[in-house]
Order: C-alpha cells, then structure tokens, then sequence
C-alpha cells in the first residue's frame, strides 16, 4: 500500500479504486513506556463492518479512541477518507494536521461508548441536538424533528424532556445510538456498548444496531464481547493480542475455524 504524500492525492486515489473509509499506517500508540500499537496497518473500506476480537488490554479500545482524536497518536498516520486526521507526511517529515481541518474530519464519525457519555445536565433531546445544531449548524426545528424520527427508532418516543439519571442503562445507551446517528456520521465506532447493561436488555441495544446495520451503508469499527452479534453483522473479524493482528477473516471463518492458536484459546474461553 503507498504511503500517501499528499491528502488530496490519496483522496483521488480511494474515489478510483473503491473507496478506504479508515486507513492506519504505521500506527504507533504508546502510554508512557507502555507501547501498546505498533506498526499497525489496515483498513477498513467505505461500508464495511469490521469487529475488532481479542483479550483484554490488546490494544482494541485504543483503536477507535484513535479514530475519535480521544487519544494522541504516537506515531504514523490515520486517514479518514483518503484525508489524514492528525498527522501527514510532507517533504517526508510527520506534520500535525491543522486543528480545524481535525474537527471538520471528525464531525463524520461519531462513537457510543459502554458507559453511554451523555450529557447529565441537559434533557434527552438537548443531548441529540447538541452536536448538529453546534457543529454541523442544522436549523433547531430541522435536528428536533430528526431527533424526534431517531427516539421512535431507538423504541423511546415519549422520553425526550427527560433527563439521562431518570432513564434506565439500556435507555441510555439507546439515546446514545440516537445521538450519534444524528450526526448522520460516515463512520461508527461501537466501544464495548453492551458490557455495562444489564443481560435483558442486551438484545434489545444489539437489535437497533443490526437495524442500522441492515438500513445504512455506515462504515462500523466495532469492540464488543457479544459473538453472536459480531458474527452477525460484521463483514470481516479481526483477532487482536499485544497490539498486533493476529488472524483476520470473515467472521463464519474466525469463529468456525481459526487457524492460530491464540484465536483458538481465546474463542474457546468466550464462546
Ligand atoms: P482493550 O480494549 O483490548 O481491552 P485497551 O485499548 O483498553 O485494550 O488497552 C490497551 C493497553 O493500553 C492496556 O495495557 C491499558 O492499560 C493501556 N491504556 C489504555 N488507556 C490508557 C490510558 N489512558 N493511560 C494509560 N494506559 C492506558
């Protein structure tokens, strides 16, 4: 794969050849002394739903919190689209991306988290207006009413003067999926959504999503423990230890047949 020198090159380069929608380079991500990417390379193409697998502490939440600007990037390159989201290469040196042209790439992707991140103080439909109203500048009336259209998908019509601590986790986290679809966002990104609800409501939260997935061409970075779902929706499985790929497939081949041991011992723990 070329390194791409220049944004707009790469841009043209993806419009002919079909499209990468996420793309890491090189990515290097360190904590302190902890090194916990290295030399990561892969992409994701434009409707494509890849779940990240693997054990606990392999790297997969730092992933999406990369593609989020959540956390910096050590080293290498993310490109959104062709375009790179915080670093370029020019004249063979690694320059920031100015932060302007940061926020304008991120306003296509939008992320739920497992602790659901809304914002306490505001009721829930000021929560799912926030972002298109302030960010995108869509009309009040316009983002209400498509808020309203998103709560009746979410199954919760009649809670938007609510307040997120009067709602229950699994509502919560539906809002959540609300408020980030009202960005209309390119890409999501699906951070261990289910870990912090209780088990009855699990199915509910997966269902809305497989919905999304069936309904939408949106581009789907997913981190979950759920294999039933992950098998279900995603297009490609890729098996995560230390920071590194390990195996990587169609989902009805990682979960049937892997070939590496390591996704052997952690299937057989999980499944
Ligand atoms: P996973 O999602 O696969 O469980 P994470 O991406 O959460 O893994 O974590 C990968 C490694 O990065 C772990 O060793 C974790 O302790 C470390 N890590 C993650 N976030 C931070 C942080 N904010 N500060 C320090 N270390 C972190």
């Amino acid at each position: 794969m070329p390194t791409p020198t220049e944004s707009t090159h790469v841009a043209e380069a993806t419009q002919n050849s079909g499209a990468h929608t996420i793309e890491f380079v090189d990515v290097e991500k360190r904590f302190g002394d902890n090194v916990v990417l290295k030399d990561l390379n892969f992409t994701v193409k434009q409707g494509e739903r890849v779940t990240l697998i693997g054990p606990s502490g392999s790297g997969k939440t730092t992933i999406l919190r990369l593609v989020m600007t959540l956390e910096e990037l050590s080293g290498g390159y993310i490109y959104i689209d062709g375009e790179p989201l915080t670093h370029a290469q020019r004249d063979g040196k690694r320059v920031p991306v100015p932060k302007k042209q940061q926020k304008k790439l991120r306003t296509r992707i939008g992320m739920v988290f497992q602790q659901f991140n809304l914002f306490p103080n505001m009721t829930v439909l000021e929560n799912i207006i926030e972002a298109p109203v302030h960010v995108l500048g869509l009309p009040k009336k316009e983002a209400i009413a498509k808020a309203h259209s998103l709560l009746e998908q979410v199954g919760l019509p009649d809670k938007a003067d609510e307040h997120p601590s009067s709602l229950s986790g699994g509502q919560q986290q539906r809002v959540a999926i609300a408020r980030a679809l009202a960005m209309d966002p390119e890409i999501l990104l699906l951070d261990e959504v289910t870990s912090a609800l209780d088990p009855e409501v699990v199915g509910d939260v997966l269902n809305i999503l497989r919905e999304v997935a069936d309904t939408t061409n949106v581009t789907m970075l997913i981190v979950t423990h759920e294999m039933g779902f992950a098998r279900d929706v995603s297009h490609k499985v890729m098996m995560f230890d230390e920071g590194h790929i390990v195996e990587e497939g169609h989902p009805d081949t990682i979960f049937t047949s892997p070939k590496h041991e390591r996704t052997k011992r952690f299937l057989s723990a999980v499944l």
